[in-house]
Protein backbone atom coordinates (compact mmCIF):
# COMPACT_ATOMS: atom_id res chain seq x y z
CA UNK A 1 0.00 0.00 0.00
CA UNK A 2 1.31 3.85 -1.10
CA UNK A 3 1.92 5.63 2.60
CA UNK A 4 1.53 8.96 0.79
CA UNK A 5 -1.84 10.07 -0.85
CA UNK A 6 -1.34 10.93 -4.59
CA UNK A 7 -3.35 13.84 -6.00
CA UNK A 8 -5.67 12.43 -8.77
CA UNK A 9 -7.21 15.37 -10.03
CA UNK A 10 -9.19 18.24 -8.49
CA UNK A 11 -8.93 18.70 -5.26
CA UNK A 12 -11.28 16.45 -2.99
CA UNK A 13 -13.33 18.26 -0.34
CA UNK A 14 -12.66 15.01 1.39
CA UNK A 15 -9.45 14.08 3.72
CA UNK A 16 -9.66 10.61 3.55
CA UNK A 17 -8.24 7.66 2.62
CA UNK A 18 -10.45 4.38 2.96
CA UNK A 19 -8.24 1.07 3.63
CA UNK A 20 -11.18 -1.27 3.27
CA UNK A 21 -15.00 -1.07 4.13
CA UNK A 22 -17.17 -3.97 5.39
CA UNK A 23 -21.14 -4.30 5.64
CA UNK A 24 -22.22 -0.88 6.12
CA UNK A 25 -18.41 0.33 7.58
CA UNK A 26 -15.42 2.11 5.93
CA UNK A 27 -12.51 1.84 7.51
CA UNK A 28 -10.06 5.00 7.18
CA UNK A 29 -6.12 4.98 7.54
CA UNK A 30 -5.40 5.91 10.91
CA UNK A 31 -7.73 3.01 12.52
CA UNK A 32 -11.05 5.44 11.63
CA UNK A 33 -14.66 3.39 11.67
CA UNK A 34 -17.23 5.63 9.36
CA UNK A 35 -20.54 4.53 9.17
CA UNK A 36 -21.66 4.92 5.41
CA UNK A 37 -24.91 6.53 5.89
CA UNK A 38 -25.34 7.21 2.58
CA UNK A 39 -24.47 3.73 0.96
CA UNK A 40 -21.61 5.50 -1.06
CA UNK A 41 -22.94 7.64 -3.50
CA UNK A 42 -26.83 6.00 -2.97
CA UNK A 43 -25.26 2.48 -4.36
CA UNK A 44 -24.03 0.35 -1.66
CA UNK A 45 -27.55 -2.24 -0.39
CA UNK A 46 -26.43 -5.41 0.33
CA UNK A 47 -23.07 -4.02 2.39
CA UNK A 48 -19.34 -4.32 1.36
CA UNK A 49 -17.10 -7.30 1.69
CA UNK A 50 -19.46 -10.16 0.65
CA UNK A 51 -17.37 -13.29 0.26
CA UNK A 52 -20.01 -14.47 -2.03
CA UNK A 53 -19.70 -11.72 -4.07
CA UNK A 54 -15.37 -12.17 -4.04
CA UNK A 55 -15.82 -15.53 -5.12
CA UNK A 56 -17.99 -15.18 -8.25
CA UNK A 57 -15.47 -12.59 -9.18
CA UNK A 58 -12.63 -14.69 -8.99
CA UNK A 59 -14.42 -17.60 -10.63
CA UNK A 60 -15.70 -15.37 -13.31
CA UNK A 61 -12.51 -13.62 -14.39
CA UNK A 62 -10.85 -16.61 -14.20
CA UNK A 63 -12.74 -18.65 -16.73
CA UNK A 64 -13.78 -15.48 -18.93
CA UNK A 65 -13.10 -12.22 -18.82
CA UNK A 66 -13.81 -10.53 -22.37
CA UNK A 67 -15.92 -10.92 -25.23
CA UNK A 68 -17.65 -8.29 -27.40
CA UNK A 69 -20.82 -7.13 -26.49
CA UNK A 70 -23.06 -9.28 -29.63
CA UNK A 71 -21.84 -12.87 -27.79
CA UNK A 72 -24.10 -14.06 -25.60
CA UNK A 73 -22.49 -15.98 -22.13
CA UNK A 74 -24.02 -17.96 -19.27
CA UNK A 75 -23.77 -14.61 -17.53
CA UNK A 76 -25.60 -12.32 -19.33
CA UNK A 77 -28.06 -14.91 -19.60
CA UNK A 78 -28.49 -15.62 -16.20
CA UNK A 79 -28.94 -11.94 -15.12
CA UNK A 80 -31.58 -11.20 -18.00
CA UNK A 81 -33.65 -13.79 -16.66
CA UNK A 82 -33.59 -12.67 -13.31
CA UNK A 83 -34.09 -8.96 -14.34
CA UNK A 84 -37.12 -9.93 -15.82
CA UNK A 85 -38.42 -10.84 -12.72
CA UNK A 86 -37.55 -7.50 -11.07
CA UNK A 87 -38.52 -5.07 -13.63
CA UNK A 88 -42.11 -4.16 -14.16
CA UNK A 89 -44.14 -6.51 -16.80
CA UNK A 90 -42.84 -5.92 -20.84
CA UNK A 91 -39.80 -4.64 -19.50
CA UNK A 92 -38.05 -7.60 -21.05
CA UNK A 93 -35.33 -6.33 -23.46
CA UNK A 94 -32.07 -4.94 -21.64
CA UNK A 95 -28.97 -3.06 -22.46
CA UNK A 96 -26.24 -2.71 -20.37
CA UNK A 97 -23.88 0.14 -20.01
CA UNK A 98 -20.76 0.87 -17.78
CA UNK A 99 -22.78 3.13 -15.63
CA UNK A 100 -26.15 5.81 -15.31
CA UNK A 101 -24.77 8.46 -17.44
CA UNK A 102 -24.00 5.67 -20.08
CA UNK A 103 -27.57 3.96 -19.66
CA UNK A 104 -29.41 7.50 -19.78
CA UNK A 105 -27.63 8.68 -23.07
CA UNK A 106 -28.48 5.24 -24.42
CA UNK A 107 -32.65 5.81 -23.30
CA UNK A 108 -32.58 9.05 -25.17
CA UNK A 109 -31.37 7.69 -28.32
CA UNK A 110 -32.85 4.76 -28.16
CA UNK A 111 -36.13 7.39 -27.53
CA UNK A 112 -35.11 9.06 -30.78
CA UNK A 113 -34.52 5.72 -32.50
CA UNK A 114 -38.24 4.77 -31.77
CA UNK A 115 -39.87 7.74 -32.58
CA UNK A 116 -37.55 7.48 -35.82
CA UNK A 117 -39.14 3.89 -36.60
CA UNK A 118 -42.26 4.66 -36.29
CA UNK A 119 -42.02 7.45 -38.74
CA UNK A 120 -42.18 10.24 -36.57
CA UNK A 121 -38.74 11.37 -37.15
CA UNK A 122 -40.30 14.83 -36.30
CA UNK A 123 -40.31 13.77 -32.68
CA UNK A 124 -36.95 15.10 -31.61
CA UNK A 125 -37.00 16.91 -28.49
CA UNK A 126 -36.66 15.55 -24.62
CA UNK A 127 -38.80 17.23 -21.82
CA UNK A 128 -36.93 17.19 -18.39
CA UNK A 129 -37.52 18.57 -15.64
CA UNK A 130 -35.40 21.66 -13.80
CA UNK A 131 -35.20 19.88 -10.57
CA UNK A 132 -32.91 16.70 -11.52
CA UNK A 133 -29.94 15.09 -12.07
CA UNK A 134 -29.74 12.57 -15.07
CA UNK A 135 -26.00 12.20 -15.18
CA UNK A 136 -22.13 13.56 -15.95
CA UNK A 137 -22.07 13.05 -20.17
CA UNK A 138 -23.35 16.13 -22.42
CA UNK A 139 -26.48 13.99 -23.21
CA UNK A 140 -27.61 13.38 -19.77
CA UNK A 141 -26.71 16.95 -18.81
CA UNK A 142 -28.94 19.04 -21.29
CA UNK A 143 -31.45 17.41 -19.53
CA UNK A 144 -30.16 17.92 -15.63
CA UNK A 145 -30.33 20.83 -12.92
CA UNK A 146 -29.25 24.22 -14.30
CA UNK A 147 -26.18 24.35 -11.90
CA UNK A 148 -24.37 21.57 -13.09
CA UNK A 149 -25.22 22.96 -17.07
CA UNK A 150 -23.60 26.37 -16.39
CA UNK A 151 -20.00 25.19 -17.59
CA UNK A 152 -21.19 23.79 -21.17
CA UNK A 153 -24.22 25.47 -21.56
CA UNK A 154 -23.49 26.79 -25.41
CA UNK A 155 -23.04 22.72 -26.35
CA UNK A 156 -25.89 21.58 -24.62
CA UNK A 157 -28.86 20.19 -26.12
CA UNK A 158 -31.58 22.63 -26.32
CA UNK A 159 -34.32 20.54 -24.98
CA UNK A 160 -37.29 21.98 -22.63
CA UNK A 161 -37.86 21.53 -19.18
CA UNK A 162 -40.62 22.21 -17.32
CA UNK A 163 -40.68 23.88 -13.95
CA UNK A 164 -41.89 23.37 -11.57
CA UNK A 165 -41.72 19.44 -10.45
CA UNK A 166 -43.27 17.53 -7.03
CA UNK A 167 -42.19 19.44 -3.65
CA UNK A 168 -42.61 19.27 -0.35
CA UNK A 169 -45.30 22.33 -0.84
CA UNK A 170 -47.26 19.61 -2.72
CA UNK A 171 -50.04 18.36 -2.66
CA UNK A 172 -50.11 21.23 -6.15
CA UNK A 173 -49.54 24.00 -4.30
CA UNK A 174 -50.09 26.87 -6.97
CA UNK A 175 -49.05 29.64 -4.83
CA UNK A 176 -45.29 28.65 -4.94
CA UNK A 177 -43.25 31.19 -7.51
CA UNK A 178 -43.62 29.31 -10.76
CA UNK A 179 -46.34 26.83 -9.81
CA UNK A 180 -49.33 28.35 -12.05
CA UNK A 181 -50.37 24.84 -12.69
CA UNK A 182 -49.89 21.39 -10.87
CA UNK A 183 -47.26 19.66 -11.58
CA UNK A 184 -48.26 16.97 -13.97
CA UNK A 185 -50.19 19.96 -15.83
CA UNK A 186 -47.01 21.31 -16.08
CA UNK A 187 -45.83 18.66 -18.73
CA UNK A 188 -49.66 18.91 -20.62
CA UNK A 189 -48.95 22.57 -21.16
CA UNK A 190 -45.24 22.50 -22.34
CA UNK A 191 -45.93 19.34 -25.05
CA UNK A 192 -48.81 21.68 -26.19
CA UNK A 193 -46.41 24.89 -26.38
CA UNK A 194 -43.66 23.46 -28.23
CA UNK A 195 -46.13 20.67 -30.48
CA UNK A 196 -46.79 17.16 -30.07
CA UNK A 197 -45.37 16.22 -33.33
CA UNK A 198 -41.76 17.60 -32.03
CA UNK A 199 -41.72 15.39 -28.78
CA UNK A 200 -39.87 12.26 -28.59
CA UNK A 201 -39.96 11.54 -24.48
CA UNK A 202 -40.27 12.76 -21.05
CA UNK A 203 -37.61 12.06 -18.89
CA UNK A 204 -37.29 11.74 -14.92
CA UNK A 205 -36.85 10.54 -11.63
CA UNK A 206 -39.80 8.50 -10.22
CA UNK A 207 -38.74 10.59 -7.02
CA UNK A 208 -36.17 13.16 -7.08
CA UNK A 209 -32.31 12.23 -5.40
CA UNK A 210 -29.82 14.66 -5.34
CA UNK A 211 -31.36 17.39 -7.03
CA UNK A 212 -34.33 17.49 -4.88
CA UNK A 213 -33.09 15.41 -1.55
CA UNK A 214 -35.35 12.49 -1.76
CA UNK A 215 -39.08 14.39 -2.76
CA UNK A 216 -41.69 11.69 -3.01
CA UNK A 217 -44.58 12.65 -5.07
CA UNK A 218 -48.16 12.91 -4.15
CA UNK A 219 -50.12 9.91 -5.45
CA UNK A 220 -51.80 11.77 -8.56
CA UNK A 221 -48.48 12.84 -10.01
CA UNK A 222 -46.86 9.60 -11.62
CA UNK A 223 -50.50 8.42 -12.83
CA UNK A 224 -51.05 12.06 -14.49
CA UNK A 225 -48.14 11.93 -15.67
CA UNK A 226 -48.02 8.38 -17.37
CA UNK A 227 -51.48 9.48 -18.89
CA UNK A 228 -50.71 12.22 -20.27
CA UNK A 229 -47.28 11.02 -21.88
CA UNK A 230 -49.79 8.23 -23.46
CA UNK A 231 -52.30 10.87 -24.93
CA UNK A 232 -49.71 12.42 -26.92
CA UNK A 233 -47.67 9.50 -27.55
CA UNK A 234 -44.67 10.66 -25.87
CA UNK A 235 -42.50 8.09 -24.32
CA UNK A 236 -41.99 7.73 -20.78
CA UNK A 237 -38.06 7.40 -19.44
CA UNK A 238 -38.21 6.84 -15.71
CA UNK A 239 -34.39 7.63 -14.51
CA UNK A 240 -34.86 4.96 -11.61
CA UNK A 241 -30.48 5.34 -11.47
CA UNK A 242 -30.65 5.98 -7.50
CA UNK A 243 -34.15 4.92 -7.07
CA UNK A 244 -34.36 1.52 -8.84
CA UNK A 245 -33.74 -1.99 -6.54
CA UNK A 246 -34.80 -1.98 -3.56
CA UNK A 247 -33.79 1.92 -2.25
CA UNK A 248 -37.57 3.44 -2.06
CA UNK A 249 -38.80 -0.42 -0.10
CA UNK A 250 -40.29 -1.23 -3.88
CA UNK A 251 -38.10 -3.29 -6.29
CA UNK A 252 -38.49 0.33 -8.54
CA UNK A 253 -39.99 3.70 -6.77
CA UNK A 254 -42.65 2.93 -10.38
CA UNK A 255 -43.51 0.30 -8.68
CA UNK A 256 -45.22 2.27 -5.58
CA UNK A 257 -47.67 4.02 -8.64
CA UNK A 258 -47.87 0.74 -10.56
CA UNK A 259 -46.96 2.75 -13.28
CA UNK A 260 -44.61 0.62 -16.84
CA UNK A 261 -42.44 3.53 -18.18
CA UNK A 262 -41.74 2.53 -21.52
CA UNK A 263 -37.68 2.96 -20.68
CA UNK A 264 -36.56 2.10 -17.28
CA UNK A 265 -33.08 3.47 -16.76
CA UNK A 266 -30.95 1.51 -13.78
CA UNK A 267 -27.39 1.80 -12.28
CA UNK A 268 -26.12 2.01 -8.97
CA UNK A 269 -28.00 -0.74 -7.36
CA UNK A 270 -27.69 -2.96 -9.77
CA UNK A 271 -24.34 -4.72 -8.97
CA UNK A 272 -24.98 -2.90 -5.39
CA UNK A 273 -21.35 -0.68 -5.75
CA UNK A 274 -19.61 -4.10 -6.65
CA UNK A 275 -18.58 -2.88 -10.19
CA UNK A 276 -19.67 -0.32 -12.02
CA UNK A 277 -22.77 -1.25 -14.52
CA UNK A 278 -25.75 0.60 -15.68
CA UNK A 279 -28.86 -0.56 -17.87
CA UNK A 280 -31.94 0.39 -19.68
CA UNK A 281 -34.71 -1.78 -19.65
CA UNK A 282 -37.42 -1.47 -22.70
CA UNK A 283 -40.82 -2.55 -24.21
CA UNK A 284 -40.31 -5.91 -25.86
CA UNK A 285 -42.47 -4.08 -28.54
CA UNK A 286 -40.53 -1.63 -28.74
CA UNK A 287 -37.07 -2.96 -29.97
CA UNK A 288 -39.57 -5.33 -32.18
CA UNK A 289 -40.46 -2.05 -34.22
CA UNK A 290 -36.93 -0.77 -34.33
CA UNK A 291 -35.52 -4.20 -35.66
CA UNK A 292 -38.24 -4.61 -38.01
CA UNK A 293 -37.52 -0.42 -39.49
CA UNK A 294 -34.45 -2.09 -39.73
CA UNK A 295 -32.33 0.53 -36.69
CA UNK A 296 -29.17 -0.65 -35.44
CA UNK A 297 -27.86 0.36 -31.75
CA UNK A 298 -24.23 0.29 -31.06
CA UNK A 299 -23.27 -1.47 -28.25
CA UNK A 300 -20.45 0.53 -26.09
CA UNK A 301 -17.30 -1.59 -25.87
CA UNK A 302 -17.35 -2.65 -22.21
CA UNK A 303 -21.40 -3.15 -22.60
CA UNK A 304 -23.01 -7.16 -21.03
CA UNK A 305 -19.76 -7.49 -19.32
CA UNK A 306 -19.59 -10.96 -17.91
CA UNK A 307 -17.58 -9.57 -14.87
CA UNK A 308 -20.25 -7.02 -14.15
CA UNK A 309 -23.34 -9.50 -15.18
CA UNK A 310 -21.66 -11.85 -13.04
CA UNK A 311 -21.56 -9.89 -10.07
CA UNK A 312 -25.15 -8.07 -11.20
CA UNK A 313 -26.82 -11.70 -11.41
CA UNK A 314 -25.33 -12.41 -7.19
CA UNK A 315 -25.92 -9.27 -6.09
CA UNK A 316 -29.81 -9.67 -7.15
CA UNK A 317 -29.93 -13.23 -6.00
CA UNK A 318 -28.69 -11.86 -2.72
CA UNK A 319 -31.59 -9.50 -2.30
CA UNK A 320 -34.04 -11.96 -3.22
CA UNK A 321 -32.46 -14.56 -0.32
CA UNK A 322 -32.14 -12.40 2.39
CA UNK A 323 -35.88 -10.35 1.06
CA UNK A 324 -33.71 -7.12 1.18
CA UNK A 325 -36.10 -5.27 -0.54
CA UNK A 326 -38.48 -6.23 2.07
CA UNK A 327 -36.28 -5.51 4.82
CA UNK A 328 -35.56 -1.49 2.84
CA UNK A 329 -38.96 -1.11 3.33
CA UNK A 330 -39.39 -2.33 6.96
CA UNK A 331 -35.81 -0.82 8.20
CA UNK A 332 -36.11 2.19 6.24
CA UNK A 333 -39.95 3.25 7.91
CA UNK A 334 -38.31 2.68 11.10
CA UNK A 335 -35.44 4.68 10.68
CA UNK A 336 -37.63 7.77 8.56
CA UNK A 337 -39.72 8.05 11.82
CA UNK A 338 -36.95 8.38 14.46
CA UNK A 339 -35.22 11.25 11.77
CA UNK A 340 -38.49 12.35 11.87
CA UNK A 341 -39.01 12.15 15.80
CA UNK A 342 -35.40 13.16 16.61
CA UNK A 343 -34.67 15.87 14.17
CA UNK A 344 -37.44 17.81 12.48
CA UNK A 345 -37.80 19.81 15.41
CA UNK A 346 -34.15 21.22 14.68
CA UNK A 347 -33.86 24.67 14.55
CA UNK A 348 -31.59 23.77 11.16
CA UNK A 349 -34.02 21.18 9.72
CA UNK A 350 -36.87 22.50 7.31
CA UNK A 351 -37.85 19.03 6.07
CA UNK A 352 -37.40 15.41 6.76
CA UNK A 353 -38.74 13.19 4.43
CA UNK A 354 -38.16 9.90 2.13
CA UNK A 355 -39.62 6.56 1.86
CA UNK A 356 -37.61 3.04 2.31
CA UNK A 357 -33.72 3.64 2.62
CA UNK A 358 -34.17 6.84 0.73
CA UNK A 359 -34.57 9.80 3.20
CA UNK A 360 -33.00 13.29 3.24
CA UNK A 361 -33.08 16.38 5.42
CA UNK A 362 -33.54 19.85 4.60
CA UNK A 363 -31.30 22.12 5.93
CA UNK A 364 -32.42 26.17 6.33
CA UNK A 365 -32.08 29.42 7.94
CA UNK A 366 -35.75 29.91 8.70
CA UNK A 367 -37.92 27.07 9.45
CA UNK A 368 -41.57 28.44 8.63
CA UNK A 369 -40.71 30.47 5.85
CA UNK A 370 -38.45 27.69 4.23
CA UNK A 371 -36.03 29.99 3.11
CA UNK A 372 -32.02 28.38 2.31
CA UNK A 373 -28.97 29.60 3.38
CA UNK A 374 -26.58 31.61 1.31
CA UNK A 375 -24.80 28.99 -1.03
CA UNK A 376 -21.46 30.21 -0.24
CA UNK A 377 -21.97 29.47 3.71
CA UNK A 378 -21.31 25.57 2.18
CA UNK A 379 -24.13 24.64 5.07
CA UNK A 380 -24.10 20.88 3.25
CA UNK A 381 -20.72 20.29 3.40
CA UNK A 382 -20.08 21.80 6.88
CA UNK A 383 -22.68 19.43 8.06
CA UNK A 384 -21.27 16.47 6.34
CA UNK A 385 -17.83 17.43 7.35
CA UNK A 386 -19.05 17.72 10.97
CA UNK A 387 -20.68 14.48 10.59
CA UNK A 388 -17.35 12.35 9.22
CA UNK A 389 -15.34 13.89 11.85
CA UNK A 390 -17.65 11.63 14.31
CA UNK A 391 -17.70 8.67 12.18
CA UNK A 392 -21.22 9.17 9.67
CA UNK A 393 -20.88 9.24 5.88
CA UNK A 394 -24.03 11.08 4.44
CA UNK A 395 -24.38 11.70 1.08
CA UNK A 396 -24.87 15.58 -0.21
CA UNK A 397 -27.82 16.90 -2.37
CA UNK A 398 -29.79 20.04 -2.56
CA UNK A 399 -33.06 20.94 -1.02
CA UNK A 400 -36.26 22.30 -2.65
CA UNK A 401 -36.02 25.48 -0.03
CA UNK A 402 -36.01 28.62 -2.34
CA UNK A 403 -36.47 29.02 -6.32
CA UNK A 404 -32.86 27.86 -6.42
CA UNK A 405 -32.52 24.98 -4.08
CA UNK A 406 -31.19 24.82 -1.02
CA UNK A 407 -29.30 22.35 1.40
CA UNK A 408 -29.85 19.26 2.35
CA UNK A 409 -28.23 15.52 3.44
CA UNK A 410 -29.47 12.38 1.77
CA UNK A 411 -29.44 9.56 4.54
CA UNK A 412 -29.43 6.12 2.32
CA UNK A 413 -27.37 3.81 3.84
CA UNK A 414 -26.93 -0.11 2.81
CA UNK A 415 -30.37 -1.92 3.47
CA UNK A 416 -28.07 -4.34 6.31
CA UNK A 417 -27.99 -1.67 9.15
CA UNK A 418 -30.01 -2.73 12.23
CA UNK A 419 -31.82 -0.52 14.91
CA UNK A 420 -27.66 0.26 16.30
CA UNK A 421 -26.91 2.26 13.08
CA UNK A 422 -30.09 4.09 13.14
CA UNK A 423 -29.32 5.52 16.66
CA UNK A 424 -25.88 6.21 15.73
CA UNK A 425 -27.38 8.42 12.34
CA UNK A 426 -29.85 10.17 14.43
CA UNK A 427 -27.82 10.77 17.50
CA UNK A 428 -24.91 12.32 15.36
CA UNK A 429 -26.03 13.92 12.96
CA UNK A 430 -28.04 15.87 15.59
CA UNK A 431 -24.73 16.78 17.33
CA UNK A 432 -23.31 17.26 13.33
CA UNK A 433 -26.05 19.81 13.10
CA UNK A 434 -25.37 21.41 16.64
CA UNK A 435 -22.33 22.14 15.67
CA UNK A 436 -22.80 23.85 12.73
CA UNK A 437 -25.58 26.26 13.30
CA UNK A 438 -23.35 28.70 15.64
CA UNK A 439 -21.15 29.41 12.87
CA UNK A 440 -23.72 30.44 10.48
CA UNK A 441 -25.34 33.25 12.93
N1 LIG B 1 -29.45 9.45 -12.87
C1 LIG B 1 -29.57 9.69 -11.55
C2 LIG B 1 -30.94 9.88 -10.95
C3 LIG B 1 -28.45 9.76 -10.73
O1 LIG B 1 -28.58 10.01 -9.42
C4 LIG B 1 -27.16 9.56 -11.33
C5 LIG B 1 -25.96 9.65 -10.51
O2 LIG B 1 -25.95 10.07 -9.38
C6 LIG B 1 -27.09 9.31 -12.71
C7 LIG B 1 -28.25 9.26 -13.44
C8 LIG B 1 -25.75 9.12 -13.37
O3 LIG B 1 -25.18 7.91 -12.99
P1 LIG B 1 -23.60 7.69 -13.01
O4 LIG B 1 -23.00 8.63 -12.02
O5 LIG B 1 -23.43 6.23 -12.66
O6 LIG B 1 -23.13 7.97 -14.40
Amino acid sequence: MPDKQEPLFFRSPYDLFIERAEGAYLYARGGRKILDGGGGAVVVHIGQGREEMARVAAEVVGRINYIVPVFDSAERSALVARLKRWTPPGLTRFYFTSGGSEAIESALKFALLCQKSRGRAGRTKIISRQFSYHGNTLGALSAGHNLRRKDYEPVLLDWPKIRPSFCYRCPWDKTYPGCDLDCASALEAEILKQGPDTIAAFLAEPMMGSSGGAVVPVKEYWPRIAEICRRYDVLLIADEVMTGFGRTGRRFAVDHWNIKPDILVGGKGLTGGYLPMGMIAVDAHLVDQCERAGADFMFFTYSNHPLACALADKALEIMERERLVERAAEVGARMGARLKEELSGHPLVGDVRGIGMFWAIELVRDRSAKTPYRPDQRVTMRVIDAAVERGLFVYPARGMAGPAGGDAVMVTPPFIIGDDEIDFITQTLRAAFDQVIPSLQ
